[in-house]
């Protein structure tokens, strides 16, 4: 009966302690706001999406190609995607 109690008490603290803690994992990966793309920062250089893998990368680093930009040159042989 003794043991019976212990593992009632021992299913409650996991209930109480492990539960709201998962729930705040699942808020906080789910409530997080996407970052904000690198272009709306104000004050930012101008930057380009990489045609190829989609990176944003500043205007005077990116290699134009075919009417798009790319992240390197790897990615402008590649094509866009
Ligand atoms: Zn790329």
């Amino acid at each position: 009966m003794m043991r019976l109690l212990l593992w009632g008490l021992v299913i409650w603290l996991a209930m109480k302690y492990l539960l709201p803690a998962l729930g705040r994992l699942g808020a906080s990966a789910s409530a997080t706001p996407p970052p904000p793309p690198p272009a709306a920062d104000p004050g930012a250089q101008e930057t380009v999406r990489c045609a190829h893998c989609g990176l944003f990368v500043p205007k005077t680093e990116a290699l134009s190609g075919g009417g798009a930009f790319f992240c390197s040159d790897s990615h402008r042989r590649a094509g866009p995607r």
